[in-house]
């Protein structure tokens, strides 16, 4: 499965925290994430992410792109819901694209803790059906 991960300021080290929690789920698939949030991730974990620019400077569009190409099974994005970000309404854009496409998205730990239990399950295994990856 292909996972993206994104996390405003105040969320980076909860997100950091979590993937050394589900490091050896995660390692078995596919990682994108923001530049920064996936520099920081790859440094505590080791796992091989696929970064792309910062949320500021479009990452959140390129992932935004992958998830209207069905590139993406899962987004995790931890929300800081009580800081305002220039880029917002890009987050409100990728959780529409995350409906549109019927991508389960977590915006906050307690969810994340849910799908990537569910990814651990199989219970996800109908998206690669569904959208078989080249
Ligand atoms: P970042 O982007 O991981 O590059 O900080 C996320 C965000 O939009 O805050």
């Amino acid at each position: 499965m292909n996972i993206a991960i994104i996390a405003h300021d105040a969320k980076k080290e909860l997100m950091t925290q979590f993937c050394i929690a589900y490091c050896g789920i995660l390692s078995r698939h596919k990682l994108f994430a923001t530049g920064t949030t996936g520099k920081l991730v790859g440094d505590a974990t080791g796992l091989e992410i696929n970064c792309f620019l910062s949320g500021l400077q479009g990452g959140d569009q390129q992932i935004g792109a992958l998830i209207t190409c069905n590139e993406i099974d899962m987004l995790l994005f931890f929300n800081d819901p009580l800081n305002p970000k220039a880029n917002e309404p890009n987050a409100y854009n990728l959780l529409r694209l995350c409906d549109v496409h019927n991508v389960p998205v977590a915006t906050n730990i307690a969810t994340a803790e849910a799908l990537i239990h569910s990814l651990e399950r199989g219970d996800l295994d109908w998206r690669d059906i569904v959208n078989p990856k080249k």
